[in-house]
Formats: C-alpha cells, sequence, structure tokens
C-alpha cells in the first residue's frame, strides 16, 4: 500500500512514521508512506498556499490551485483508490472504515490548515472525507497519522504475531478483554487464577465472557 499525505507541515507528520510498527511496515515493502509538501506546487514569490476568505471572516483558506496541481502530479504516478480530506464533519472513522481501507493500494490522505480548504476542492477533487471525531484540531496532520497507524497496521505481515490485530478491539464486534503479565502477584494484586491454569479452552471462554462483559459496560451500542 501506498500512502501520500498532502501538507503544509511535513516536520509535522514525519516522526509517527519513523518509529516501530509503522516503520517495519516500510522496511519490510508492506506500506510506503510519502510526506508531500504542499508548497512545492504554490507559485508566486512568496509561494502562498492560502488566502483571505471571500466574504470576509476571521481566519486564511487553503487555495485550490496548489492543491489540484499537487494531487495531479500525483496521480500522474500512481491510481488513487481514494482523495481523502480530513475534516471534523466527515464520516466518523471507525475500525470497520480501517479494515475497508487496508484493502485499498494506494491512498491520498490531504491535511487542511486554517479555516480548512476552499470548498471547491471538497466538491471536485476528493472522493471522501473522514473525521477523526467531533472536535477540531489546528491541522488534518494527527488525524491522518492516526489514520494511517490504524490502516496499516491490518495490512497482512504488518503485525508481528498475525491473529494479534484480529483480537484487538472491535474486530469481532467487542472490545478486548484484560490482558496481564508477570508478576503473577504485585502488591498482593493477582492475576486471574484461569490464564496461569494453561486450560486453553478455559482461558478462550473467559476471554470472550470478559469482552462481552467489558463492552455491556463500555460500549453497549456495539451489542445492537
Ligand atoms: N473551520 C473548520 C475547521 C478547520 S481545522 C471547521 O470548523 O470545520 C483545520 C484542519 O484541521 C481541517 O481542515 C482538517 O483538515 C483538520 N481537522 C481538524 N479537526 C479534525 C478532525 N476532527 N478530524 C480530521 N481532521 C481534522
Amino acid at each position: 500500500m501506498h500512502i501520500s499525505i498532502i501538507t503544509v507541515l511535513p516536520r509535522l507528520i514525519e516522526s509517527p512514521f519513523g518509529d516501530s510498527i509503522l516503520k517495519r511496515a516500510q522496511n519490510k515493502g508492506l506500506a510506503q508512506v510519502e510526506i508531500v509538501d504542499l508548497r512545492q506546487y504554490a507559485t508566486g514569490k512568496h509561494k502562498p498556499v492560502d488566502d483571505y476568505a471571500f466574504g470576509g471572516g476571521a481566519g486564511m483558506v487553503m487555495m485550490i490551485e496548489p492543491i489540484e496541481k499537487c494531487i495531479n502530479d500525483l496521480k500522474s504516478k500512481r491510481p488513487y483508490d481514494e482523495v481523502i480530506y480530513m475534516s471534523p464533519d466527515g464520516e466518523l472513522f471507525t475500525q470497520s472504515i480501517a479494515n475497508e481501507l487496508s484493502l485499498k493500494k494506494n491512498l491520498i490522505l490531504l491535511c487542511g490548515h486554517y479555516k480548512g480548504v476552499d470548498e471547491r476542492v471538497r466538491e471536485h477533487l476528493i472522493t471522501r472525507e473522514i473525521s477523526i471525531g467531533d472536535y477540531v484540531l489546528s491541522g488534518g496532520e494527527l488525524a491522518a497519522a492516526v489514520v494511517a497507524d490504524a490502516v496499516i497496521r491490518l495490512i497482512p505481515g504488518v503485525l508481528s504475531d498475525e491473529t494479534s490485530a484480529l483480537t484487538d478491539s472491535f474486530q469481532d464486534g467487542l472490545v478486548a478483554p484484560p490482558v496481564y503479565t508477570r508478576p503473577a502477584e504485585y502488591n498482593g494484586w493477582k492475576v486471574p487464577e484461569v490464564l496461569l491454569s494453561g486450560d486453553h479452552s478455559k482461558i478462550e471462554e473467559w476471554k470472550h465472557e470478559k469482552a462481552l462483559e467489558r463492552t455491556k459496560k463500555r460500549r453497549p451500542n456495539l451489542l445492537k
């Protein structure tokens, strides 16, 4: 999978992809993350990427021209399945959207800044809009990193334990059961006996029961 992230602040988004699982995914050739500096596509002496809003009002608006040039340039190199604009009023990001996107080959994530992008970008140049939650960030970079992380870890081979993504919260409509590691007792706080029993079917049964219990309590909407 190839993910191109368009941003005016490349430095803001470089580090999440330079470590741990996301770095390994790229080293193994399973995912490629390309951070594209929008300013490269700006014209004029000061290379502006934003301008005042027509009709007035506070805040700058990202201009359509550099964005269109950038998207066209990217599209001339590979066919993109989706051109996604990160937006607080977009479709709410969920594990099922992450699953869906993990099956795609090439994605563009467009990060907004300031007041957002000229509406004509949304009308004509993008295929989808995603929000990571009902709150407003100062830019789309952190949201794009969230989406890219959730998607890349689902690509087969990225996680070392193949089953690990399948047992995460939301994958089977339940949240994950509690997990423990050594020591088996700490300050008198004990790990549930069954986990130390070595009886795998009992352990699986316990995990399912706990996941169900926790889902009922924390995310009852998943059970509907
Ligand atoms: N004026 C806009 C907010 C702009 S915030 C409004 O009120 O809707 C600046 C940029 O941050 C947006 O263009 C978007 O790319 C990004 N952003 C902010 N909150 C976000 C969220 N919850 N999910 C995804 N992207 C978000």
